[in-house]
């Protein structure tokens, strides 16, 4: 049985800031069904919700040096989902109010990387492969070969490093970066570690570990082109035998409308009555006209510029020209928070802006909207519109990265397709597609076709879990 452990800063339902916790928190207990025994081990944040936070238990502590510094380092674990999750304890670094976004990022995730391989022999389980998630986990695979991989108990290890999102890469001063993981200047030259004068986390990653994957097969395509490579390109191009895309999944168990607690009522493909209750109900607690025949456009996401919202800036009033309700979900930049702001000001009762992270208000939305907007400039998978499809929600993208692999966009002479999308970066192209999608909501054999094949898209983790055993084995053939 392969035996992997799953480095990550993030893990729902522990702690989450977007789609690398929902991975972490469903990919493990799918490959747990396929016979492999998987781990995680993340920081122990302050944020993890208390009734979690209980069920944690201590296991032991050890110290780590961290430039001049001795630091207190618990190791403890839970269960979740029949998966262990192993914590990093150390009070200064993580029991803050965010996950991110501290001046001593730095130092934080160098010291969870370093935690993380000084804490393998105290867990009682040795990982035939440390599989590693975006920039904060990076450095491991670099830490494996340059501290560790002499002492036996690492010597047959095998790293792997996720992509989740090429932007955020972990970029710092080297000198900070030297200090805090002890490497001289030999590991900071441009085939290393250094990147345009700085250290990179992520990049160490993308160097050292043995197999590299990214959440879909199109965003692996597009990160060796300039455009999404984000200066990264060149050595993704050098690596690209090594690269794979592995389309992510979702909790089919979280995201069930014939179950989900969190929605106002459960409905099926077969029955869907439910869903406009949803809707109804949806549109009064968010005080917006109570009205089964507008239909609701739905976004949740981080309001960042990745998300495709300067599209949505561009031709905000021609859509709300039109008969329908916007539905916002989304903490980030704050030019974006005031545009939907202002424009639920304008248009009392037609548009909801939510500027607050709520996964409850989150699962309401995906149920209860008709289509779910996400026309995201790059998207390495997205799980909007994986979770949306679940519940019968169409959703309308532009074609990129994962967004490309899971939506087909309505083809009226065959029938097929189980969405909305356009191709080019370009609003009006967006506000078509947009008026195309609503130009079907009055046809109501054709709404009622359309939301039974978005529910009978198959987007569990089976399949792919199933691809990222393959690629362990190829790793640990004999395990
Ligand atoms: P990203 O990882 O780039 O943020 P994804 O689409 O992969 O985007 O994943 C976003 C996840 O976070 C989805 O599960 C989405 O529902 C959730 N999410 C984003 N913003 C919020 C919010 N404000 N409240 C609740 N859930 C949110």
């Amino acid at each position: 049985m392969v035996k992997i452990l799953m480095a990550t800063s993030e893990a729902s339902p522990f702690a989450k800031t977007g789609g690398l916790a929902d991975v972490l928190g469903s990919l493990p207990s799918a490959l747990l069904k396929l016979g492999a025994d998987v781990r995680v081990i993340m920081p122990k944040y302050g944020t993890i919700p208390e009734k979690l936070r209980d069920s944690i238990v201590h296991n032991c502590y050890i110290y780590i040096n961290l430039g001049w510094r001795h630091l207190y380092c618990g190791i403890e674990r839970a269960k979740y989902n029949g998966v262990t999750y192993y914590f990093i304890d150390n009070e200064d670094y993580f029991n803050r109010a965010s996950l991110y976004g501290y001046n001593d990022d730095c130092e934080r995730f160098a010291f969870f990387c370093k935690a993380v391989m000084a804490a393998i022999p105290y867990l009682d389980f040795i990982p035939d492969v440390i599989h590693c998630h975006d920039w904060q986990s990076g450095m491991i695979p670099v830490l494996l070969e340059s501290g560790y991989r002499h002492q036996e108990l690492y010597k047959n290890m095998s790293t792997v490093f996720t992509i989740h999102n090429l932007r955020y890469q972990g970029i710092y001063g080297i000198d900070e970066m030297k200090e805090w993981f002890d490497l001289n200047a030999s590991y900071f030259t441009d085939d290393k570690l250094e990147f345009y004068h700085s250290g990179n986390f992520m990049k160490g990653g993308l160097v050292y570990a043995h197999m590299l994957t990214t959440v879909s097969e199109t965003y692996a395509q597009e990160i060796k082109n300039p455009f999404y490579g984000e200066r990264m390109d060149g050595l993704l191009n050098a690596r690209s035998n090594d690269l794979h895309g592995i389309v992510n999944g979702i909790d089919y168990e979280e995201f069930n409308s014939q179950k989900d607690p969190l929605i106002y009522q459960n409905f099926s493909k077969s029955n869907l009555k439910g869903k406009a209750a949803n809707k109804a109900a949806l549109q009064q607690d968010l005080k917006l006209t109570i009205d089964e025949e507008v239909p609701i456009i739905g976004l949740i996401s981080r309001l960042v510029d990745q998300k495709g919202l300067d599209l949505i800036a561009c031709v905000l009033d021609e859509i709300l020209s039109d008969e329908v309700q916007l539905v916002v979900l989304g903490t980030g930049d704050e030019k974006y928070e005031r545009l939907f702001n202002e424009a639920m000001n304008r248009y009392p009762g037609k548009v909801s802006a939510n500027i607050r992270f709520d996964n409850g208000l989150a699962h309401k939305i995906y149920a209860a909207s008709d289509y779910f907007l996400m026309p995201s400039l790059f998207e390495p998978c997205g799980l909007g519109q994986l979770i949306s499809l679940r519940y019968g929600t169409l959703p309308i993208v532009r074609e990129t990265g994962g967004l490309k692999d899971t939506v087909i966009s309505y083809n009226d002479e065959t029938g097929e397709g189980n969405g909305f999308s356009f191709t080019n970066y370009n609003a009006h192209d967006m506000l078509n597609t947009i008026r195309r999608a609503l130009s079907f909501y009055q046809k109501k054999t054709l709404r009622t076709k359309l939301r039974k094949a978005a529910m009978s898209c198959d987007y569990s983790w089976l399949s792919s879990a199933e691809k990222y055993l393959e690629l362990y084995r190829t790793l640990k053939p004999e395990a």
